[in-house]
């Protein structure tokens, strides 16, 4: 179903009036973790600032350590829907129990799938079983293939509002937190009809090459740029290495639309 051989003409996802697979540049920011109001909606306002429509963040946290934050659950949830409420944005939040999904659709816009899930099949399907728009990363050991099979997973359960998210693979490679697999995103767009975009923030996991990044992935096609961005990142409950600080963040974004 997600094959552009079947379909041939690209899958656009209007998400709040953001038409992902438009052929325009689209962007996710937010914080890595929901951690307060005051901090979602301190990051929401320098979203709402720019004339974005999305707000990202993570309620249920798949952390590789039992003892770190593991995020805030459903309290997450209903802080980023207040947010969102306040500032007209549209809400992506990870899902990662398929028993959540109902009650979760209730606070967000899009499903967000991570990487640890992506073959998490009952919960692919459960996704697939809502009308909410999917955003499906890829897992950090699967092949392009095992990527396609999981959205056809959501597919086939009636649900085509998909957006694949290339986060980097794990190498060898030490230098990068993943290894940015770049040319994923070109393949997946020959391969399928869906809206393809690129997280620079877990893909690098290093603020200093969010920028280049980016532009690697808007510059070979991807329909969207996702990163993090936290009002104070050294405090930061998760990820405090690479989300961007508001100074960093309108740099970022100014560099990255200066064209358009
Ligand atoms: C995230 O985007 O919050 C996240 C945990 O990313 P990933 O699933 O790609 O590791
Ligand atoms: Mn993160």
């Amino acid at each position: 179903l997600v094959s552009r051989k079947k379909k041939p003409e690209d899958t656009i996802i209007e998400i709040n009036g953001d038409k992902f697979g438009d052929g325009n540049q689209h962007f996710i920011f937010g914080p890595c973790a929901v951690e307060s109001y005051e901090q979602v909606a301190q990051v929401a306002a320098e979203i709402k600032k720019k004339g974005l429509k999305l707000l990202r963040g993570g309620a249920f946290k798949p952390r590789t350590s039992p003892y770190d934050f593991q995020g805030l659950g459903f309290e997450g949830l209903k802080i980023l829907k207040q947010v969102a409420d306040e500032y007209d944005l549209a809400v992506v939040s990870e899902i990662v129990n398929p028993a959540h999904i109902e009650k979760a659709i209730e606070y967000i816009d899009v499903i967000q799938i991570g990487a640890r899930n992506m073959q998490n099949f009952e919960l692919l399907k459960a996704a697939g079983e809502t009308n909410k728009p999917v955003l499906l990363k890829r897992g950090m050991s699967a092949t392009i293939s095992d990527f396609i099979n999981a959205a056809e997973y959501i597919n086939s359960r009636g649900n085509g509002d998909i957006i694949l998210c290339e986060r980097g693979i794990r190498t060898y490679e030490k230098a990068t937190r993943n290894t940015l697999d770049i040319t994923a995103v070109p393949i997946l767009k020959q391969e399928t009809h869906l809206p393809v975009m690129v997280d620079v923030t877990h893909s690098t996991g290093r603020r200093d090459l969010l920028l280049p990044a980016a532009k690697a992935a808007l510059a070979i096609g991807a329909d969207g740029v996702m990163a993090e961005v936290h009002p104070d990142p050294a405090v930061a409950l998760s990820d405090s290495a690479q989300q961007m600080d508001f100074d960093m963040f309108d740099a970022f974004f100014k560099e990255l639309t200066k064209n358009k």
